[in-house]
């Protein structure tokens, strides 16, 4: 179970009506019983229910069973689609590792508002899912041109460009190259040719290809990691 509260030897922690609820209710724990918890900073921990109520409870952690698991540092940054793909997009990068997950508007961009809030809370259910101790941050959406205005040069792009689909491009295997990465994937449109051309002249970005057909957006998003985890994660 994920908490937002800190973790430790005899530390209380107190749950709110949700988790009461889900723990409680759905799941049947009880008083004496022993629950998993993590908070993506300190590591796993089983913690003993010492009060049960409807609207909320207390644990009490009595040891660690696992220390914080950090990914590999690889940021996944896409362009938004429909809601129900964004989702797909949210939890697979987590249950991937990607240590932060950016919502990037660009020109073809055809997606409403992100709610970022819920995209985070699908981010925690992942981590919840696959047994992971870190979650990565869901970040405010923001645009492309203005996330490279600011782009620290130290962290690697992988681009993901259709336009390359077929060509002989893939991902930089040098040991060099072993710095922290961001995966970029484009919208159901595309991206424009003024984005390419900018993102073509960035030294830090790597224009790589996916294979000679064009995948839909959440398809290239969990192909991108699968490749970047074969040549450089671990
Ligand atoms: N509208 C575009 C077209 O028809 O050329 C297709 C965009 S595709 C559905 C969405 C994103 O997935 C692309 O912007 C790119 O980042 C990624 N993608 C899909 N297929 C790819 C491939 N074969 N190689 C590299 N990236 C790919």
């Amino acid at each position: 179970l994920y908490v937002e509260h800190p973790l430790g030897g005899g530390q209380s922690v107190p749950l709110e009506k949700g988790q009461a609820h889900y723990l409680f209710g759905v799941m049947r724990q009880t008083v004496d019983d022993d629950v998993l918890l993590f908070n993506g900073q300190d590591g796993e921990w089983r913690a003993t229910i010492a009060e049960a109520g409807k609207r909320g409870g207390t644990l009490i952690c009595a040891a660690q069973t696992a220390p914080l698991r950090m990914p590999p540092d690889l940021w996944l940054m896409f362009a938004p689609i429909k809601k129900a793909r964004t989702d797909f997009i949210v939890e697979k990068a987590t249950e991937m590792g990607a240590t932060r997950i950016i919502p990037v508007m660009t020109e073809f961009t055809n997606a409403g508002r992100v709610q970022r809030d819920r995209l985070q809370a699908h981010a925690i259910e992942a981590a919840e899912q696959c047994g992971g101790t870190f979650v990565p941050e869901v970040a405010e959406a923001v645009k492309l041109d203005r996330l490279l205005d600011g782009w620290d040069t130290a962290r690697q792009i992988m681009f993901c460009d259709e336009a390359l689909a077929g060509a002989d491009a893939g991902l930089p295997t040098s040991s060099e190259l072993v710095a922290p990465w961001a995966i970029l994937i484009g919208p159901e449109g595309g991206f424009s040719e003024r984005e390419r051309t900018r993102l073509d002249k960035l030294e830090h970005a790597h224009a790589v290809t996916l294979g000679p057909r064009i995948l839909r957006a959440d398809t290239a998003a969990v192909a991108a990691m699968t490749v970047w985890q074969q040549a450089l994660g671990d």
